[in-house]
């Protein structure tokens, strides 16, 4: 057996979450964020396991639920446009803007592909040089070190009809600029580590100190979300709030400094618009100015009002852990994945579509 299914193993994982059971003597409500953790905890019915010590809320589990309303108008804007092909992710394709999503528009036009990896994006440029690229670059760090990686390959093939719709978000803003915001309460915090492989967590050591709060950063096996329980629940028990890594077979303390290398090479920090959150400060990326010219911002005119998100969604609440998603009144009602009032419900990973997949309705 390879090591890494022995932390899928489900009998181990329920002798585990009984010595968690037996270990803490107070209930702990864990507040769990970041790309892969909530799908591991529903679909392994961690929950369930924990019942009735530990309960889990969720907050943001993938980059689409937080684009904003206003970067899925621009890109429907500038795929609209003529002499076009406009290049995206699967995951961003049904995201909501203030009138409809990409899908609508690609049932009406061809001039929209879905790509697996930005790589072909640089490829269908080098064979289309007649049409203008545009590729909507978005999700936080790990998501631009790729993305950046592409764009610097068409740089080197002098690609001059490549541009990028950059919507690229900082994860430690959900850290520092949203996650103090809330005014409930949980007993510990679980970070998915794949986001932590990229920037590392050296900036966030101070976290727990500030939010009193334990944090763990934890891969995304039941195995490893269980042994970081029991860290948070070992903290809580010896008055401890640190920041502790569970995840070291990924996240290194200081990131990954080739990929931090190539952010910092091409962006600098901005004010970016979240989906729920509002406009938050220093929340992600522009690019540099000697940048510009692969710019979609800056190439072709926008034509844009500042959108309203549904008055129905209540994802800012889901998105904080403050209600889980089958409390929001349009769940399954007004919201389902075919029919999305919000990205939580429209993203494959978004928390709203894996309790409706996965059937947690109670
Ligand atoms: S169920 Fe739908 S409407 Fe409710 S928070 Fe989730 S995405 Fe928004």
């Amino acid at each position: 057996m390879r090591s890494i299914d022995k932390l899928k193993d489900i009998a181990l994982a329920g002798r585990l979450a009984k010595n968690i059971l037996n270990f803490s003597s107070k209930e702990i409500k864990i507040f769990a964020a970041g790309e892969g953790l909530a799908y591991s905890i529903i679909k392994n019915k961690l929950g369930e396991m924990l019942n009735p010590s530990v309960s889990f809320l969720f907050g943001p589990g993938c980059p689409a639920c937080v684009t904003s309303v206003e970067a899925i108008d621009k890109a429907i804007c500038i795929a609209s446009m003529k002499d076009i092909i406009f290049i995206l992710q699967e995951e961003y394709l049904n995201i909501p803007g203030s009138k409809q999503s990409l899908s609508g528009l690609r049932e009406k036009s061809n001039s929209i592909r879905i790509i697996e990896s930005p790589l072909e994006a640089v490829t269908i440029a080098g064979r289309e040089p007649d049409k203008r690229i545009v590729f909507l670059a978005a999700g936080f760090e790990d998501a631009a070190a790729e993305n950046l990686y592409a764009l610097s390959l068409a740089k080197k093939k002098d690609l001059k009809n490549f541009f990028m719709l950059n919507s690229h978000l900082k994860f430690g803003a959900f850290l520092t600029g949203i996650l103090p915001q809330n005014n409930y309460l949980v007993n510990g915090i679980l970070l998915s580590g794949r986001i932590f492989s990229v920037t590392g967590y050296n900036e966030y050591k101070d976290l727990p100190g500030r939010l009193k709060i334990p944090v763990v950063i934890t891969g995304c096996e039941p195995l490893d979300i269980l042994q970081s329980v029991y860290l948070i629940a070992k903290q809580i028990k010896e008055g401890r709030c640190e920041t502790e890594n569970q995840f070291t077979r990924g996240a290194p303390a200081g990131g990954n400094k080739a990929a931090l290398n190539l952010i910092s090479d091409y962006f600098e920090a901005a004010n970016k618009n979240w989906r729920s959150f509002g406009n938050i400060e220093n929340g992600g990326y522009k690019f540099k100015k000697e940048f510009y010219r692969y710019d979609a911002e800056k190439n072709f005119p926008i034509k844009y009002t500042m959108p309203e998100e549904s008055v129905f969604c209540e994802a800012k609440k889901v998105l904080k852990g403050q209600i889980v998603p089958y409390k929001c009144s349009a769940y399954s009602k007004l919201c389902s994945p075919p029919h999305a009032l919000g990205a939580p419900m429209a993203a494959k990973d978004g928390i709203c579509s894996l309790f409706f997949k996965l059937k947690r309705n109670n």
